[in-house]
């Protein structure tokens, strides 16, 4: 549809979790009252989430994790332009692109009334010395099916790391609230170990004793609460697991091992590694940007500076941990927020509280899958962890549901997992 002139323009910068539901939820609460345009280098979403559930049954994610961006745009008359972003200039609101269908292509500006800033956060693999070589990873397809081939073909049965590089957050313009997260996203450590150990028993090349769970941190995963890691802790102790904590962030990856930054090291055939979540390099230095990289944002996902700047996802400062369910979450708010401005909500309803909420479901493996809901990290009082069959029924189902109704979960989607797992499965 050709663009009207005289309708406020709505950028959206990323099309994957958070830039695909801010799109959404700006389109539904906003209705026609703005023209939407969302940016990504690639035309498809990713979704990243049940890459390890995926790798580990058989089935490779590039043919089954991938959902046309496109067309899912389309349906609500939503724009889409396949282009790389290489600059924002925040003070002339516009943004700097190279399409990216061909290369070759030069250079365009576009300008905006509202920018959506939903560009993730690199994960920064190459600034760990040794990854190349002999480190593993399931955060996209091709990390993924590279372990799967390797754990099939080369593993000889020796010990094997799983864990997180230091996660560098920004200080700047950051809530009191919100602590400091020594690793970005601890979710996919625990799970890949959980879900790795049965793969490995199942194919007849050891089990939980091969694996040693590492973290930066005092706790792994400390945004569930410390009762829910003790638990977590207690059931993976049982099972065989090592655990070493507090180890800082990686030096190196060697043929042999892993060298930690505090001076230990662990021998290990084979390594998996989380990195660090390290925002695009050039939003560092932009005048809504933290000291590292992330975009500063208050409750609103609006730059207080800039208020017709939005973040939301990975890429916001206030993210932390870098969890897709808390973009979902702040997907909402940036919708209401430009809804209100453009006179389409009233402002009670623009301004509804947010309170964030860590929910996150991770594969263990033989149709088993663990459950957490935690507001603890926020200051609240909820930690609820649960192991077993519902929550890997969940996990696949949100899946299935968020393909087959194009993003759009209903909204009683979250509220009906959360209600199933913590009522028919005992704490
Ligand atoms: C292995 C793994 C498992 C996980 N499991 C869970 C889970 O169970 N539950 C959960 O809630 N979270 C989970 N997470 C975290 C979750 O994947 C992220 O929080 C989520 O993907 C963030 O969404 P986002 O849209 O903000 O960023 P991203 O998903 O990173 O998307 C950013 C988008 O921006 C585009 N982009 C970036 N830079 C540019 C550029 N310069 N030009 C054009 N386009 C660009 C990218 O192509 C991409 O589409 C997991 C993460 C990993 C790695």
């Amino acid at each position: 549809m050709a663009k009207s002139i005289s309708k406020p323009q709505v950028l959206v910068l990323g099309g994957n979790f958070a830039g695909l539901g801010a799109a959404q939820k700006i389109r539904d609460y906003a209705g026609d009252a703005c023209d939407i345009t969302v940016i990504d280098r690639k035309g498809y979403l990713d979704f990243i989430p049940n890459i390890p559930l995926e790798v580990f049954e058989g089935r490779d994610p590039a043919v089954t994790m991938h959902m046309n961006l496109v067309d899912v745009l389309a349906k609500d008359d939503i724009d889409f332009k396949q282009a790389e972003i290489t600059g924002i200039d925040i003070a002339a609101k516009t943004v700097q692109m190279r399409p990216s269908e061909r290369p070759g292509a030069p250079q365009y500006t576009m300008g905006y009334d509202y920018v959506v800033i939903a560009l993730g956060a690199r994960l920064a693999y190459d600034d760990i010395e040794g990854f190349a070589e002999y480190g593993h990873t399931v955060s996209d397809a091709f990390h993924a099916n590279k372990m799967i081939d390797y754990l099939k073909n080369d593993y000889q049965g020796g010990p094997i790391v799983v864990g997180s590089d230091r996660f560098e957050q920004g200080h700047q313009g950051r809530p009191d609230w919100l602590p400091t997260a020594l690793a970005a996203c601890e979710g996919p450590p625990v799970e890949v170990s959980l879900s790795l150990a049965h793969w490995l028993e199942q194919n007849g090349k050891g089990g939980a004793k091969n694996i040693t769970i590492f973290t930066p941190a005092e706790l792994i995963a400390e945004d569930a609460g410390e009762k829910v890691v003790e638990q977590l802790l207690e059931a993976a102790g049982s099972m065989g697991f090592g655990y070493v904590n507090k180890v800082e962030g990686i030096k190196r990856l060697t043929k042999d091992g892993i060298e930690f930054t505090d001076g230990r090291s662990l021998p290990a055939e084979m390594k998996v590694i989380f990195p660090n979540w390290k925002p695009h390099a050039f939003l560092k230095g932009l005048p809504v940007s933290d000291e590292v990289g992330f975009v500063i944002t208050d409750m609103r996902m609006r730059n207080p500076d800039h208020p017709e700047v939005f973040a939301c996802g990975d890429a916001a400062a206030i993210t932390v941990p870098k969890l897709g369910a808390i973009g979902h979450q702040e997907c909402d708010v940036v919708g209401r927020q430009i809804a209100g401005d453009l006179g389409k909500l009233s402002s009670a309803e623009a301004n509804k509280e947010w309170h964030p909420e860590v929910v996150c479901i991770g594969d263990m493996g033989g149709g088993k899958a663990f459950y957490i809901h935690a507001n603890s990290w926020f200051g609240g009082e909820t930690q609820e962890l649960r192991m077993g069959k519902i929550p890997y029924m969940q996990k696949v189902a949100y899946k299935e549901l968020f393909f087959r109704n194009k993003g759009r979960v209903p909204s009683w989607g979250v509220p009906l997992a959360e209600w199933s797992a913590e009522t028919l499965i005992r704490a």
